[in-house]
């Protein structure tokens, strides 16, 4: 049995054992089945559709092993840079500790809008700021997804997107990208239907790092632009890009929600912001958006807004280039003993593990002392793993001992 599954029954068994004796002692509980069906009338249906987080799990693991090597979680191992952490320090200082405007303070939006509009040409965009992407992905599935809505989502893809649309009640239509995770167009062709209510693109890719080419990207456009289906891009790795640029859809195509965030590229995960723009064909849906966030999030943390608006002056490239030499020494140190592609982007890797199903190799290795989540968590297959290697440079090599011992 694994160090995870032990960990959790453990705790299961504490609990339950709690619960039981609880139960007997006050003699208003008969047992644990009857509270099974108490609970199943007090939690709404929906919480069926979704599972906790797979990463998260492991992440949660982690706490408990000693001195791991973690290639588990999505965030960057650096700090954000100081210039940004004074501008927030100074905006809580100044008292801009208040609710900003629903859709984001005026000072950031219009610095976005300039962005977007010096990059993409469009002239007058809208723009919501957003609790992260995550908050973005939330509002936009919930302002678009009716029940029995299809949504084309490449396989291996970031675990939001079918949790979320399946909450909905829509349905999520995989399209297979292995085994060189390129978009295949003719599969996202063929599953087009009266129903599709958009596609979902993520380029650079969690879990795979796979970014589309300019070719490939026009060519999705095309199709998306035959039946006028609305292409949500998610853009939040756009600054990892290592072998040349990172190209969005929304060049090509102006039904495209883009989105984007400073979680990564600043390492400001905590720190809860995204935004989603949009061309002004496409008001309407940004308007919808900012309505459920009224209801919601209110809106993203103030002082940090500030903050941002120097983030998007500030150059990361430095950063950049240290991930471009990680993915490196990764993909050198695995590709002789392991199937993996090249990744081009973000800071993953998605392996195909060397003994299947992936779920059982990774338990291995978390027993190892490496955490690594399971392909599964991120695709329909159980046959890859994926590394995040954010982390330092002796880690990963740590890192790569410990699978080149495991293959
Ligand atoms: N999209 C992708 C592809 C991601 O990997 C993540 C974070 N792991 C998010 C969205 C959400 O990021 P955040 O909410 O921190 O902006």
């Amino acid at each position: 049995m694994s160090v995870f599954s032990i960990h959790s029954n453990v705790k299961k068994c504490f609990l339950l054992g709690l619960f039981v004796a609880f139960g007997y002692h006050t003699g208003k509980i008969s047992g644990v089945y009857e509270w099974s069906q108490i609970m199943k009338k007090i939690l709404a249906d929906r919480t069926n559709f979704i599972d906790a987080s797979g990463i998260r799990k492991v992440f949660a693991l982690a706490a408990s092993l000693k001195d791991p090597v973690n290639f588990s979680i999505g965030q960057p191992d650096f700090d954000v840079p100081q210039q940004l952490k004074d501008e927030a320090i100074k905006a809580i200082k100044a008292g801009q500790n208040k609710y900003s405007q629903t859709e984001g303070d005026r000072l950031l939006q219009q610095k976005i809008a300039e962005h977007v509009r010096d990059e993409l040409g469009w002239k007058n965009p809208s723009i919501l700021v957003t609790s992260g992407v995550s908050g973005a992905l939330l509002l936009a599935f919930m302002t678009l997804v009716n029940p029995g809505d299809e949504v084309i989502i490449p396989d291996p893809y970031f675990v939001i997107y079918k949790h979320v649309i399946n909450m909905l009640g829509g349905k999520c239509v995989f399209i297979d990208t292995y085994p060189d995770f390129k978009l295949p167009l003719e599969k996202v062709s063929h599953a087009v239907t009266d129903r599709t209510k958009m596609i979902i693109l993520n380029s650079p890719c969690n879990p795979t790092g796979a970014v589309y080419s300019h070719r490939q990207i026009k060519a999705l456009a095309e199709i998306a632009a035959e039946k006028d289906i609305l292409v949500l891009t998610d853009e939040i790795y756009e600054k990892f890009c290592y072998d040349g640029d990172c190209p969005s859809i929304a060049h090509y195509y102006d039904k495209a929600l883009l989105m984007r965030g400073f979680s990564k590229a600043y390492a400001m995960t905590g720190w809860r912001l995204g935004f989603i723009a949009a061309h002004e064909a496409l008001t309407n849906i940004v308007e919808q958006m900012t309505k459920i966030q009224q209801y919601t999030f209110v809106c993203a943390p103030t002082p940090f807004q500030k903050a941002a608006v120097a983030a998007l002056d500030y150059d990361v490239s430095d950063f950049v280039n240290a991930y471009r030499k990680k993915r490196d020494l990764i993909y050198e140190g695995l590709k002789d003993k392991f199937e993996l592609i090249k990744p081009a982007g973000a800071f993953y890797a998605f392996v195909k593990a060397p003994s299947q199903p992936a779920t059982l190799f990774v338990e291995k290795a978390i027993a190892n002392n490496l955490l690594i989540i399971p392909g599964s968590v991120f695709s329909e297959k159980d046959t890859h793993f994926r590394i995040s290697y954010a982390t330092s440079d002796d880690k990963i090599q740590q890192g790569i001992e410990i699978l080149r011992s495991l293959a």
